[in-house]
């Protein structure tokens, strides 16, 4: 019997290519997104991860098709981007409202149905900010951090159901229309104080040299990432982590196989902007 996997975010990125990658290896695809455009071979309906109500008629319409979910894929995200005294708490909370609520609004709605088959799969999206701190980053990585021990500890409770969760951690992607949307949202910010601009112009050139160094790594890719998704829901083991791009590997590494102090000396050394500090 085909197996059911419905996909948030699929609009673009990640998603689309995800429900593309599910769609060619033979899965039914519940293709969801905010404002519904087709995928070919795919079920698309409309879903706004901040509207309950919209989740709830999206699962229910999958399973009117397919009659079973398999799995969920919460994709839908983005990188609220900037010095944090400079956002505006509107945005601060829109991102938790996406990237953590959103998540939870998907899971909560999938569950009972779930319960009742004994078993699914749920893969939530996370990113290399969700493993390290970066400059400029601080409410983006405050939300996947939040994704992740949210992910870590469901993954006990609903592992004794027969529910696995697994977390994917893609490292930066230039292809999707992430970063559109975190360079629009950056530019709204208030920029009033000028105190942090050397931290700014520092941080920035960091970024830029992330970005040159990443270049090279050939499997930066959307249809990459969504393998490793495709590859977390077809890995019945109860791991949890999937680092999905290597242009990450180095810090991840640092963050899990080195002591902290280790760790934060390598950090500093590698992202801390070289700023004058106070004596
Ligand atoms: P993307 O192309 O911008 O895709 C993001 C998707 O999320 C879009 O389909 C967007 O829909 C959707 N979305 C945003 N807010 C939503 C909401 N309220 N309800 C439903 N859908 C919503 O970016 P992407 O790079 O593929 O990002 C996908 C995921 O990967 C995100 O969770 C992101 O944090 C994570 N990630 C990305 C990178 C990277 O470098 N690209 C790295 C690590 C992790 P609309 O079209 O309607 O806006």
């Amino acid at each position: 019997m085909k197996k059911t996997v419905l996909i948030t975010g699929a609009s673009s990125g990640f998603g689309k290519a995800t429900a593309e990658f599910f769609v060619a290896r033979g899965w039914n695809v519940i293709a969801t997104m905010r404002t519904p455009q087709d995928i070919p071979g795919t079920f698309v309906t409309r879903l706004d991860v901040e509207k309950p109500e919209t989740i709830r008629a999206a699962v229910d319409a999958g399973l009117a098709r397919f009659g079973r979910i398999d799995a969920v894929v919460n994709n839908a995200g983005y990188g609220l981007f900037g010095v944090f005294e400079l956002t505006p708490e509107a945005k601060v909370r829109e991102q938790f409202e996406v990237n953590v609520f959103g998540v939870m609004n998907v899971v909560r709605a999938v569950l009972p149905h779930f319960r009742e088959n004994k078993g699914g799969c749920i893969v939530n999206v996370s990113s290399g900010a969700g493993v390290f701190g970066l400059p400029m980053i601080s409410l983006y990585n405050a939300s996947k951090f939040a994704l992740e021990g949210f992910s870590e500890s469901l993954s006990y409770e609903l592992g004794a159901l027969g529910i696995r969760v697994k977390l994917v951690e893609p490292g930066g992607v230039t292809s999707t229309k992430f970063g559109e949307r975190s360079a629009k949202d950056a530019s709204m910010s208030s920029n009033d104080i000028r105190d942090y601009d050397p931290f700014v112009l520092a941080a920035n050139q960091v970024f830029a040299e992330m970005r040159a160094a990443r270049s090279a790594d050939k499997d930066a890719t959307s249809e990459h990432v969504a393998e490793v998704i495709f590859e977390a829901t077809n890995d019945a083991s109860d791991r949890l982590r999937y680092v999905a791009t290597s242009d990450i590997l180095p810090l991840v590494e640092a963050r899990r196989q080195t002591s902290e102090s280790e760790y934060m000396a390598f950090m500093r050394a590698r992202v801390g902007p070289k700023v004058s500090r106070m004596p």
